[in-house]
């Protein structure tokens, strides 16, 4: 065990951020490392994801997943290197994918710990495109929204890690027509050139997002799948046809709200149009993982399915990645990489 580090960098959440997080809500903490308890392993993290839903940690308020402790690591999702095991079943030099990010080692207790194999996919993906946002996404799209073969699907969000997946899946199994809006020209141009979109739209143009939809789906859509709200979302209700349907996966647009969003101004439209409205959680959706991870990693390979990742090397850097993820500053999957 001699060549164990005797620090490790992490961060911690020291204030609850009012409105937009700022760099003084967080600090970059040394602490010892030690070797792993009983039925631990202690992994060098590679990897690790920074995601919309940790801007809901950081408040104090019950939710479906605990809040980050104040002056207490964060955690999410990582892949990394075994290089200590006191577990059974996992040895020196193992990748495994577990739930303590924001760190340079972790001790994981073996139990949360899933092994990945690097020979199958790049590591990141594991938190990516084969991970909890391709499985939301996947899920999301077929068993929330019940797509069917013919659909017009709207994503929006649609350069994200969500986003983009649901677009191109859509594609795949046979809608008549995929749309997207993203928050740049750039973006734009990447749903349709390199995603195969059908059309997108620059929902920062100074046009409103419902005459926007609209022209890019003249007869209208059948699938929603939400992932910022507000005016979208207001949008959306407008262009469904009879029989629609939302998947709510998020609203980022109100994540840094100070006071509630107002909600949309055409609900009525539900009566007519028997529109159907859901909330998911893709934690509900596990079962689906073996399906999920099949189907998706072998359109991969074959080129079909395409996915970016937006790389920001260094513990130091943590935080900007986060809040970057935000503004809006990644193009697919936020990784955090911690191999230089
Ligand atoms: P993304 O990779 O999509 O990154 C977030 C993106 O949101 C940014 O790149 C930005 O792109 C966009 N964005 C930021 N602010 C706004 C705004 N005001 N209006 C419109 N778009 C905005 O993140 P994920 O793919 O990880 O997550 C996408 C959504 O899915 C989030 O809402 C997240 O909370 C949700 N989610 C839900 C899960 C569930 O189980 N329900 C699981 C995983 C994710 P742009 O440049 O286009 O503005």
């Amino acid at each position: 065990m001699s060549t164990l580090p005797t620090s490790s960098r992490e961060w911690h959440l020291v204030a609850r951020p009012h409105g937009w997080p700022k760099a003084e809500d967080f600090a970059l903490r040394e602490v010892p490392v030690a070797e792993p308890g009983e039925g631990h392993v202690l992994v060098r993290n590679l990897h690790f994801s920074v995601d919309p839903y940790m801007r809901g940690r950081m408040n104090d308020v019950k939710s479906y997943v605990a809040p980050y402790q104040l002056d207490r690591p964060m955690d999410g999702g990582a892949v990394g290197e075994v290089i200590a095991s006191n577990a059974e079943g996992f040895a020196v030099g193992d990748h495994v994918l577990h739930g303590l990010g924001w760190r340079e080692y972790a001790q994981v207790p073996a139990r949360h710990a899933t092994k990945v194999d690097s020979s199958l996919a790049p590591l990141s993906a594991y938190l990516g495109v084969l991970g909890m946002t391709g499985l939301t996404a996947y899920a999301g799209l077929f068993e929330v929204a019940s797509f069917k073969e013919g659909d017009t699907v709207f994503v929006s969000g649609a350069a994200g890690a969500v986003g983009s997946q649901v677009g191109q899946l859509a594609r795949l199994k046979g809608a008549s027509r995929v749309i997207g809006s993203a928050g740049s020209d750039d973006k734009v141009k990447l749903l349709v050139e390199k995603y195969g979109f059908d059309a997108a739209f620059n929902y920062k143009e100074p046009r409103p997002v419902a005459e926007q939809l609209k022209e890019a789906a003249p007869d209208g859509i059948d699938v929603y799948f939400d992932n910022v709200g507000g005016e979208h979302l207001e949008a959306a209700i407008s262009s469904l046809k009879l029989h629609g349907r939302v998947t709510v996966c998020g609203m980022i647009a109100q994540y840094n709200n100070t006071e509630p969003a107002p909600g949309p101004r055409n609900l009525a439209l539900f009566i007519g149009k028997r529109l159907r409205m859901q909330g998911m959680l893709v934690n509900d959706h596990v079962a689906l993982q073996p399906q999920f991870v099949q189907e998706v990693s072998a359109w991969i390979r074959s080129g079909e399915l395409k996915y970016d990742e937006t790389v920001v090397e260094g513990i130091e850097n943590g935080y900007d990645a986060f809040v970057g993820l935000l503004r809006g500053e990644n193009t697919g999957k936020m990784i955090v990489s911690l191999t230089r």
